[in-house]
């Protein structure tokens, strides 16, 4: 028997056996795979890593979770839980004191949705400030909105400031579907397994800070053009004549801008700032 999922802690116990595999098989695991859980819960997705890799890190914050996480796995080598907020945890120094697991270079999870955000930036670092070192793959069952956002191309109705945050650091793949019946209780949404593959975009921007100024002010007003948005920090008119250089329509809104032409219009902005 589940405990009584807790709302505060975003529980929702995943039971079906497919969705598992899916995640399992997209973690594509090796023998040497070092992982990192967030929110085991029962142990349900652990249970099915722990025996393929060489060892995993759960960082769980219920405290009866933890004590039934224990009384289950606790006796297993490869396995090492830590109580807590995985959020405000400093990961790296807690784990100095254990070898065996000391930077894991995969993530699976299936993480608490109330905080997805938060965990894609402790995960990934953010544009200016990419997390270091990088994980080699990190395979997470999200809302299926925020799926769908990470993986969205430019000009779609998803495609937003979180696309082009996310994927100028990493590659994403929408994985499957997974139906809110696949848990219990059943969260009010749809989800997703999404993979996340970091590396930074071919091109970075030569400014990164600038960049994220630029989103920032740029998706501020979903429906203004872009070249409304930005006119703080740019005359229209100069904006207008960049874009048109560019090959970008000028009434374009920030969502139908790809990642590379954000940094190459972050990159030409300063240039033309520099030069005057
Ligand atoms: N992986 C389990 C449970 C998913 S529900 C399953 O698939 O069934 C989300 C889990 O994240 C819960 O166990 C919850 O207690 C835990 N959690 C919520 N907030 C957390 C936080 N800040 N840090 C670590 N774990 C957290």
């Amino acid at each position: 028997m589940n405990p009584k999922a807790r709302k505060q802690f975003a529980q929702h116990w995943l039971h079906s056996e497919e969705v598992l595999s899916q995640i399992v098989t997209a973690a594509n695991l090796q023998p040497s795979d070092r992982l990192l859980e967030i929110g085991p819960g029962t142990g349900i997705l652990t249970q099915q890593l722990l025996p393929q890799v060489q060892s995993l890190v759960a960082v769980e914050i219920d405290r009866d979770l933890c004590k039934l996480l224990v009384r289950k796995l606790g006796k297993i080598d490869n396995f090492l839980l830590l109580k807590g907020d995985f959020l405000s945890l400093y990961l790296d120094e807690l784990l100095v004191s254990f070898p065996n697991f000391q930077k894991p270079n995969k993530v699976v999870a299936n993480i608490p949705y109330n905080i997805t955000g938060p965990i894609l930036e402790k995960l990934l670092g953010t544009i200016s400030q990419p997390a270091v070192p990088a994980f080699d793959l990190i395979v997470l069952l999200v809302q299926k909105e925020v799926a769908q956002r990470l993986c969205a191309q430019p000009g779609s109705r998803t495609f937003g400031a979180l696309s082009v945050r996310v994927q100028y650091l990493a590659a994403c793949e929408f994985i499957c579907d997974v139906p809110a019946k696949s848990f219990s209780p059943p969260p009010k949404v749809d989800s997703a397994v999404v993979r996340l593959r970091p590396q930074l975009v071919q091109q970075p921007a030569n400014e990164p800070k600038y960049l994220e100024t630029l989103l920032k002010l740029g998706f501020a007003s979903k429906r203004k053009m872009l070249r409304n948005n930005l006119k703080s920090l740019v005359e229209r008119d100069r904006l207008t004549q960049l874009l048109e250089q560019l090959e970008i329509n000028p009434q374009a809104r920030a969502e139908d801008l790809s990642v590379a032409q954000w940094v190459t219009l972050s990159n030409k902005l300063l240039q033309r700032f520099s030069f005057r």
